[in-house]
């Protein structure tokens, strides 16, 4: 695993213009954080202009249409995205799986699609809290990681995977830092399943409700490598609490 922990904001449908200056606030901090690898991935209508006002951090895009272009109105491609500034794109979150019914297959085709572009993906997965209470956590888990990241060994390295328990985003509960640990070790079996030697060193994000003042915590429990952070990375204050943590 790298040894810098990567701490990414996911802004989700939150910023104009206006929120530039937290971009910038955040990527002046990085420059002195050098112990941890940071990025944003802000609304497609901000990256090009996050990209051009923080230099140092990753951009992202918090999704791609698989297809490279076409009559998809309201879409977004890969190429797109990345023509744009993003250097990755997060596929496969939690509320875009259930708000547009994304199925596993095309969270797959989204995250081939951005890698063939260029970029670097972040593939979310996370039960649901009844699947967690009927046991079915690892199981749903398990289904989420063969369906929806792309195999090959050559990928792996541009490849993280977010665990994002879909009861504690936004939601102020995180499990314990046992079961989060327990599901990270789960997860990285299935990736040396999946990728052999190379599953090794694919990093593993935590999200779900990650504040500066339990960062460090949940990032202490075991095969975790960062964090994916919803509404703590809207302020540059709160997102480098949590960068600070994480250094
Ligand atoms: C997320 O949406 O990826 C997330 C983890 O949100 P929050 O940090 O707000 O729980």
């Amino acid at each position: 695993m790298s040894e810098r922990p990567y701490i990414v904001g996911n802004w989700k449908m939150h910023g104009t213009r206006a929120m530039l200056a937290e971009a910038r606030a955040i990527d002046r901090a990085a420059e002195r954080l050098i112990k941890v690898e940071v990025a944003l991935a802000p609304p497609f209508t901000l990256i090009h202009a996050c990209r051009k006002e923080a230099t140092l951090i990753g951009i992202g895009a918090q999704d791609v249409h698989p297809a490279d272009g076409g009559a998809h109105t309201g879409d977004v491609s890969a190429a797109m995205a990345k023509d744009a500034g993003a250097g990755f794109a997060i596929v496969g979150h939690s509320e875009r799986r259930a708000d547009h019914k994304e199925s596993n297959a095309l969270v797959k085709q989204k995250a081939e699609a951005a890698i063939e572009a260029g970029m670097n993906v972040i593939v979310c997965v996370g039960e649901t809290e009844d699947q967690r209470d009927e046991g079915k956590a690892e199981d749903v888990v398990a289904r989420q990681l063969a369906g929806s990241v792309p195999t090959g060994e050559e990928l792996a390295e541009k490849i993280t995977v977010a665990y994002e328990p879909v009861w504690a985003i936004g939601t102020g509960r995180t499990p314990t830092v046992d079961d989060i640990g327990t599901m990270h070790r789960h997860i990285r079996g299935k990736l040396v399943d999946m990728f052999g030697e190379a599953g090794e060193a694919m990093r593993i994000l935590y999200g779900g409700s990650v504040k500066p003042d339990n960062a460090a915590e949940l990032l202490a429990a075991d095969e975790v490598g960062g964090a994916l952070v919803g509404g703590a990375s809207l302020t540059a204050e709160s997102f480098l609490g949590i960068i600070v943590a994480a250094a």
